[in-house]
């Protein structure tokens, strides 16, 4: 397996321990923040350590399913302040959305190209073609997610030659450089594990495993407050990702050949994601600043 933090090689859970206790004593933040976070700000001994990663990786527990409760905890538990601003987003915020997850799809597309390109599944294959597809070109007569978020944006009052004048913001950019790198370095089967875990961001069933809230209220979906165009990208996550996420994450399941590397790249791309959802937020609020509210 590897560490989920700096992705050195490691052969077991204990031996995760000793490198993350090595680690510390070097003085290395990155690993004892990490572990902090992970365990909800709790103080952890060096002798626990093994036991931490236990928890969090807990390899009793099937991948699909760890997977789940993985996302919950680092999403859901204490939910991200993005997702806390969907429950009633405002304009910036749903504009902050659009601008930086532009680059978000277009980075999907191009890590998800290196699973086609590798697979040796007909069915992952076509999986993923639909996929680009139904995210950037269009499918069965619908316009593209890419299309959708646009309009969204268009009918919140930025004109779509703005939107695409912007750049992404940093945080951004290192998320989509985490991703970027587990598709070129790891197999198609932990490419895929690290892509299709983040649609679990939008699956209405994690409340059934213990979230607090979900992705946004619902409710949303049949308000007047808000333009149809927000409703109609809102509805296509919502009508979608939980099939979705599911049936890549069982494919994953069965097709890794190391399953605890999957599991670190998947802690990988969650936390990259955790990112990615705070520069959304910081863009609405870059916006908010210019418009003087
Ligand atoms: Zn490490």
């Amino acid at each position: 397996m590897i560490c989920p933090v700096c992705e050195d090689k490691v052969q077991t859970l204990h031996d995760l321990g000793v490198h993350f206790g090595n680690m510390s004593i070097r003085g290395d933040a990155n690993h004892t923040s990490w572990i902090y976070a992970e365990l909800g700000g709790k103080y952890i001994d060096y002798s626990d350590l093994e036991e931490a990663f236990d928890m969090v990786f807990s390899p009793q527990v099937s991948l699909a399913k760890w997977a789940r409760l993985a996302f919950i905890r680092k999403f859901y538990t204490d939910p991200h302040p993005f997702i806390q601003a969907m429950q009633k987003p405002s304009i910036p915020v749903l504009l902050g959305y659009v601008i930086e997850h532009r680059f978000f799809l277009r980075n999907w597309i191009r890590t998800l190209s290196s699973v086609i390109h590798s697979t040796t599944s007909e069915e992952v294959f076509n999986y993923e073609i639909e996929n680009v597809a139904t995210e950037y070109i269009g499918f069965n007569g619908r316009p593209s997610h890419l299309d959708l978020l646009i309009r969204m944006g268009e009918a919140l009052g930025m004109t779509r030659k703005r939107i695409m004048e912007y750049t992404p913001l940093p945080e951004t950019s290192k998320a989509i450089e985490v991703w970027y790198s587990i598709s070129s370095h790891y197999s198609w089967v932990d490419t895929m594990g690290a892509m299709h875990v983040l649609e679990l961001v939008a699956d209405r069933t994690l409340v059934d495993d213990g979230a607090k809230m979900h992705y946004f209220d619902p409710g949303i979906l049949n308000s007047s407050e808000y333009p149809q165009e927000v409703r109609d990208f809102l509805m296509e996550g919502y009508k979608a990702d939980v099939d979705h996420a599911g049936k890549a994450l069982k494919i994953v399941e069965s097709e890794t050949m190391d399953d605890l590397t999957t599991r670190s790249i998947m802690i990988r791309s969650m936390d990259a994601f955790y990112l990615y959802l705070n520069a959304r937020l910081r863009r609405s609020r870059m916006l908010e600043a210019a418009w003087g509210e």
